[in-house]
C-alpha cells in the first residue's frame, strides 16, 4: 500500500499534468520573445527601407579614419560593396564621432530605440498573460489526461487492494454453496468484493449459454436423424411385408432408402465437422493462396456437376492471394454455390466473382438470381439449422452456412450479405489480402 501521495500513481499523473503545464507556458514565452525579436528586426528593416539617406563617413578604425561612402539608402544597394558599406555604417553608429553621428543617431539609433520599447512593452503584456494562463494550462491538460487519470485511480484501487484472509474464505464458500441451477448468482454481499462478484457472475452467463446451445443442438441433430431413420424404417417394413412379392414395392422402397441414407450421411457428415470444430480439433493448414485460381476450380467444378444454370466467372487482372486453408476456403465456397444452385430457378445466372475491396482486403463472391431471403432470414441463415419457410421445399438441414460461417471465422474474414426476395442473393466473403 503506498502512503506517501506523491509516490502513488495519482500523485505521479499530477506531477505530470504540472510539468506538461509548466512546458506549455515556457514555450509560448519562448515564443513570444522570439516573436518580439523578429517584429524588432524587421521594422527596424521596414524605417531603414523607407528612409532616403545619404552618408560621407569617417570611421575610426584601428586608429586610423577611414573614409566610407554609403549607398544612399536600401534601394540603392548595387552590389555586394554598397550592402557591406551600409552594415558597416549601423555597425559604427555608437563610435562615430561629430555631425556623422548625428546623422546616424537619427538614422538608426533613435527609431531602434523606439522601435525596440514598443516590441519590449508588447513582451511584457504577452509575459504576463503567458504565466497567467499557467492555471489555464493545467485544467486543459487535466481534460486531456482524464482518462489517464481514470486509470491512475483503478490501478491504485487494485494496489490498494486486500484480499483478507476472511475475504477468501467468504468467496469460497459462496461458490461451494452455488446451487447449479438455471439463474443462480453469486453474492458476497460485500462491497470490495463488487468487482470479483460482476465477473464471475458474467462468466456463469456464459457458460450457461454455451450449454444452453449445446443443448438446443444435441436436441435438433437427433431430431433431424429421427426423420430419415424413421422414414428408412417404414419402408424396410414395408419391405419386409410386401416386397417379395411386389416389384413396385421393392423399387419404391430401394430410392427411398438409397435417399434417406444419402441424406442422413450428408447430415451426419456436417454435423461430425462442427462437432470437431467446437471441440477444437479442426487443425487450418495456412498458405498463399491465389483466389482467382482457386475460385476458378469451383466454377469449373460447377460447370461439371449443375447443367441446369448459366455459370459465369470474373476476376481482377491482378493476381488476389490470401492466407488461408486453400481445402476449407474451397469448402465454404462449394456451400454458398450449393446455395445458389439449389435456390435459383433453372436456365438462370449464377456468378462467380473475386474482387478487391480495399488495399488491405479482398472477397470472393456467389451472386445468383434466385428467391432471395427476407430480413429475417438473412438476420438468422447463419444459425445451426436454420432454414427460411420458403426454403423448406427444397432440400437440405440448414447447416451448410454454419459450416461456412466457422470456416471464414477461422480466417480472420466476415461475410455480407445483400438479398431481395424474388430477385435474388449475394454473399461475399471479405478476407485480409496478402502481398
Ligand atoms: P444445407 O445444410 O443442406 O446446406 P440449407 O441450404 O437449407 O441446408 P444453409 O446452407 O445453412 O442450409 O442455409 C440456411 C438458410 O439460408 C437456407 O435454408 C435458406 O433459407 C437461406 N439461404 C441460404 N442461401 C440462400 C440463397 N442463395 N438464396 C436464398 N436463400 C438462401
Ligand atoms: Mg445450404
Amino acid at each position: 500500500m503506498s502512503s506517501n501521495p506523491n509516490n502513488s500513481v495519482k500523485g505521479r499523473v499530477r506531477s505530470i499534468r504540472h510539468r506538461l503545464a509548466g512546458q506549455r507556458v515556457r514555450l509560448k514565452i519562448g515564443m513570444h520573445f522570439g516573436q518580439s525579436i523578429l517584429m524588432t528586426i524587421v521594422m527596424m528593416v521596414v524605417w531603414l527601407a523607407a528612409r532616403e539617406y545619404a552618408a560621407d563617413i569617417t570611421v575610426p578604425f584601428m586608429e586610423r579614419s577611414r573614409q566610407i561612402t554609403v549607398a544612399s539608402s536600401f534601394m540603392d544597394v548595387r552590389s555586394f560593396s554598397d550592402l557591406h558599406n551600409l552594415m558597416k555604417t549601423l555597425k559604427y553608429t555608437v563610435v562615430l564621432p561629430g555631425a556623422e553621428k548625428a546623422v546616424l543617431d537619427e538614422l538608426v539609433f533613435a527609431p531602434f530605440l523606439v522601435i525596440c520599447s514598443f516590441t519590449t512593452g508588447l513582451f511584457m503584456l504577452e509575459l504576463l498573460g503567458d504565466l497567467l494562463s499557467y492555471h489555464r494550462e493545467q485544467h486543459r491538460i487535466k481534460k486531456m489526461l482524464a482518462p489517464l487519470d481514470e486509470i491512475a485511480a483503478r490501478a491504485e484501487e487494485i494496489t490498494n487492494f486486500e484480499l483478507s484472509e476472511e475475504k477468501y474464505h467468504l468467496i469460497e464458500e459462496k461458490i461451494t454453496s452455488l446451487e447449479p441451477g438455471e439463474e443462480a448468482k453469486l453474492s458476497f454481499g460485500d462491497e470490495d468484493l463488487l468487482g470479483i462478484e460482476r465477473a464471475m457472475n458474467n462468466l456463469l452467463t456464459r457458460i450457461r449459454e454455451s450449454n444452453r446451445q449445446q443443448a438446443r443442438f444435441v436436441n435438433d441433430a437427433s431430431h433431424e436423424l429421427r426423420t430419415p431413420i424413421a422414414v428408412i424404417e417404414g419402408y424396410a417394413n414395408m419391405l419386409a411385408r410386401w416386397g417379395r412379392e411386389d416389384e413396385k414395392v421393392l423399387d419404391e422402397s430401394i430410392t427411398a432408402i438409397q435417399n434417406e441414407s444419402e441424406h442422413m450421411k450428408h447430415l451426419v457428415e456436417q454435423l461430425l465437422f462442427l462437432a470437431r470444430g467446437d471441440a477444437g480439433r479442426t487443425v487450418l493448414k495456412m498458405e498463399r493462396v491465389d483466389l482467382c485460381e482457386m475460385m476458378q476450380s469451383v466454377y469449373e467444378e460447377s460447370l461439371m456437376i449443375d447443367e441446369n444454370h448459366i455459370y459465369k466467372y470474373s476476376c481482377p487482372t491482378d493476381p488476389v492471394f490470401v492466407e488461408a486453408d486453400e481445402g476449407m476456403l474451397k469448402q465454404a465456397v462449394r456451400i454458398l454455390a450449393d446455395n445458389a444452385a439449389k435456390y435459383t430457378k433453372e436456365k438462370d445466372e449464377i456468378m462467380f466473382a473475386v474482387g478487391i475491396a480495399s488495399d488491405t482486403q479482398v472477397y470472393i463472391q456467389v451472386q445468383d438470381t434466385g428467391i432471395g431471403m427476407k430480413e429475417v432470414d438473412i438476420q438468422h441463415m447463419f444459425e445451426r439449422f436454420y432454414r427460411s419457410d420458403e426454403a423448406r421445399s427444397f432440400g437440405g438441414t440448414g447447416l451448410g452456412l454454419s459450416i461456412a460461417k466457422w470456416i471464414v471465422d477461422k480466417h480472420a474474414g466476415h461475410f455480407e450479405i445483400t438479398s431481395r426476395e424474388e430477385l435474388g442473393t449475394r454473399i461475399r466473403i471479405m478476407l485480409n489480402r496478402v502481398a
